[in-house]
């Protein structure tokens, strides 16, 4: 597309394409976007063995010469195309993913088109504007004081990394130290709370930011996996305790309200991971789950698991905005600051970054509080069927649907996680496996706004039919 022309001495001058040239290449990658999610919904869910064969296709060397872009989006279309798993389709309930609405999709191409390097109010106006509307619609939407600081970051883990990073900055500046200045070499302890079951990807957060992995104090679960007050420790001192709103394996809810109580009669700081579970408090049936997380001081969630824009987008609220400005901000002599404006980079990790906001602005723009609200309880509504269905089957579900995620044994171990490859093989659908509690489980998320009932029926037969088909 560049191709690049010899002019005087050694210095290449770039061809730039004529517009007619950049548009037909643009529509050619739009044509072929939108052919891949016509026939999402009818392909197998997993890629099949011949189209990761053709992966080869990629094994070539580095190009020497500038080539003709066309050919490029064509192999990235014939090869990579099959080659993808079906996450945007309605039929994938792996992990917790949601699918892309066609709205947030659009705006990122359009985002995408603008290529705003949105760390400074200044530099990227409109997109810092964008990002600062859309932070004051979320946490009007999901119930957080509206004066919180907020970051567009990758997902829930560096969400959790800077909401968390933020907790160590005030509890410690709170005992009289200054921990970005002199790090937490000499520092005053600090003492950590998780609960039993919490995500991976908080332990990772507290190891980065030099708290540990493991020194944590692991606050005992039910077996839904929420915390059990009873067995909650007398805290004291610099602390900090890491709750969750919606458990990745059960969905349920640490009883955040009464943690927040207790924890901040000591002084300690309250983050709730909710990286699914605090979109519950968009949606009036499930609010109640939601109840008492306004009182936390952090919180950690995703946009692009149930808000359901492209990846990658994640979102960390903290009550005390300059705790997490302490946290992130850098300041050098070429990066104006603005007295009024918000720089998105005070707040993340990143300086230079895409301007993720924008999808999620466009989402929320576009589906209203209502339909936020419906995609959230549309999914709860479908997971309760699977539940029902595989049970009425005479599977064993494992916990308590109380949200969107289901957990159903087929037998033992062994079975379960052969019904489990069985139907990922099959291909009319995609879950996967996890151990809850020390039984092995298939795990079912509903998260995308393209999931239907007959896509959950067709799904559930699919299922039945390859656990009974396994005789051994
Ligand atoms: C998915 C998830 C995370 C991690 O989110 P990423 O977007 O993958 O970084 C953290 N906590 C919980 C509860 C999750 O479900």
């Amino acid at each position: 597309m560049l191709a690049r022309k010899r002019s005087g001495g050694n210095i290449t001058t770039p061809t730039i394409p004529e517009l007619s040239r950049m548009k037909k290449l643009l529509t050619d990658a739009a044509n072929r976007a939108m052919r891949y999610l016509d026939g999402l919904p009818e392909r197998p869910v997993a890629p099949n063995p011949s189209a990761l064969d053709g992966l080869a296709a990629f094994d070539t060397p580095l190009p020497q010469h500038a080539g003709d872009g066309e050919a490029t989006l064509r192999l990235l279309d014939e090869a990579g195309s099959p080659a993808s798993m079906a996450m945007a389709g309605p039929r994938f309930f792996g992990f917790v993913i949601g699918g892309s609405l066609p709205v947030a999709l659009g705006a990122s191409w359009l985002a995408g088109a603008w290529d705003q390097n949105s760390a400074l109010y200044r530099a990227t106006p409109g997109t810092a504007h964008i990002e600062q509307v859309a932070l004051g619609w979320l946490l009007e939407l999901l119930r957080l004081p509206p004066a919180c600081g907020g970051a567009f970051v990758t997902g829930a883990t560096v969400a959790n990394l800077c909401a968390l990073a933020a907790a160590r900055h005030a509890v410690l500046a709170r005992a009289g130290w200054n921990v970005e200045a002199e790090g937490l070499f000499g520092a005053p302890t600090v003492t950590v709370l998780v609960g039993a079951e919490s995500h991976p990807s908080v332990a990772k957060s507290l190891g980065i930011l030099g708290l540990g992995r493991s020194r944590v104090a692991k606050v005992p679960v039910d077996r839904q996996g929420r915390m059990r007050m009873d067995a909650f420790p007398q805290i004291s001192g610099p602390s900090i305790v890491c709750a969750q709103a919606g458990n990745v394996n059960t969905g349920a809810f640490d009883p955040v309200g009464e943690i927040c109580t207790r924890a901040h009669a000591a002084g300690a700081w309250v983050h709730v991971d909710g990286a699914f579970g605090l979109w519950a408090a968009a949606a009036p049936s499930r609010a109640h789950l939601a109840a008492g997380l306004e009182q936390a001081d952090s919180w950690a969630t995703d946009a692009h698991k149930w808000l359901n824009v492209p990846y990658d987008s994640g979102l960390a609220f903290v009550r005390d905005a300059s705790a997490l400005q302490a946290a992130m901000a850098i300041t050098a002599e070429y990066l104006p600051t603005e007295g009024e404006h918000r720089n998105p980079s005070d707040f993340t990790p990143e300086l230079s970054r895409r301007a993720r906001g924008v999808e999620v602005w466009a989402a929320l723009h576009a589906l209203g509080r209502e339909g936020i609200a419906d995609l959230v309880e549309r999914n709860c509504a479908l997971a309760r069927r699977f539940a029902e269905k595989l049970s009425a089957a005479g599977f064993e579900i494992l916990n308590e649907v109380v949200l969107n995620q289901v957990l159903v044994a087929f037998g033992d171990a062994a079975r379960t996680a052969r019904v489990i490859e069985g139907v990922q093989i099959e291909g009319t659908c995609w879950a996967g496996i996890t151990v809850w509690q020390g039984r092995t489980a298939m795990r079912i998320s509903v998260s995308s706004w393209a999931t239907t009932v007959s896509d959950v029926d067709r799904s559930v037969d699919a299922i039945v039919r390859v656990a009974r088909g396994d005789s051994r």
